[in-house]
């Protein structure tokens, strides 16, 4: 990298733009660029912004999304008409982001916070216990796991589905269906491949699972 100026002020910038998620070392530095030249009522507004949304940003205490606002719980979890007996366990913030712009969701959401790796079987980085205490509390009839498609989330999904069976046995457990792509993030799907995924969830079956037998139970009384 060839630079004239104070290298340690350009490279101490750069290296918290290389850190936010998506933008590699030559975007990273491309925004440097900008910010070097652009008017200096910019980059004070800008640092005000960050600092001010910063102070403003918190964690909504009933599905852990980061939201700004003055109440301890994000819009969607206020939201009473949103269909409380239907959770969606997503892996980070972004992922409901996603599945809003579908307009199709009615349920309240979980931000699980990672994925449990198949090597660890521990859940031991991810929100595991606040989950179950969230389930216990809210009795769901449905509860959708929407992961991205990736060898980790299946075994999470396996990993969940035998743990909410165990305390909570009234409900039907679904994941999405495979309209989205292997490898596919789900925070990138466009909306269009999510409510084809969504509309598609399947009842996740595994093996003695009572709640899968139930559901099963279930859909034949309905029909
Ligand atoms: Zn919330």
């Amino acid at each position: 990298m060839l630079y004239n100026g104070n290298m340690s002020t350009f490279k101490r910038l750069l290296d918290f733009f290389i850190k936010l998620p998506g933008v590699g070392p030559r975007q990273a530095e491309r925004f440097v660029r900008y910010i070097e030249k652009a008017p200096p009522q910019y980059t004070h507004e800008l640092s005000l912004a960050l600092a001010e949304f910063k102070r403003d940003s918190k964690q909504c205490d009933g599905c852990y999304m980061y939201f700004t606002g003055k109440e301890d719980q994000c819009a969607i979890c206020l939201d009473q008409s949103r269909n409380r007996k239907h959770i969606i366990i997503v892996e980070k913030d972004v992922d409901i982001l996603a599945l809003e712009s579908t307009g199709i969701i009615d349920g309240i959401y979980f931000v699980l916070g990672g994925l449990i790796p198949i090597a660890k079987d521990i859940p031991t980085h991810v929100r595991y216990d606040a989950l179950l205490a969230r389930i216990k509390k809210e009795k769901p009839f449905d509860v959708t796991i929407a992961f991205s498609v990736h060898p980790d989330a299946d075994h999470t999904i396996g990993y969940l589905n035998n743990t909410i069976q165990n305390i909570h046995q009234e409900g039907s457990i679904h994941i999405l269906g495979r309209g989205m792509s292997i490898g596919m993030e789900l925070e990138y799907a466009d909306p269009e491949t999510l409510i084809h995924a969504y509309r598609r969830r399947t009842t996740h079956q595994s093996e003695n699972s009572p709640l899968s037998v139930h559901t099963v139970k279930k859909q034949v009384r309905q029909k």
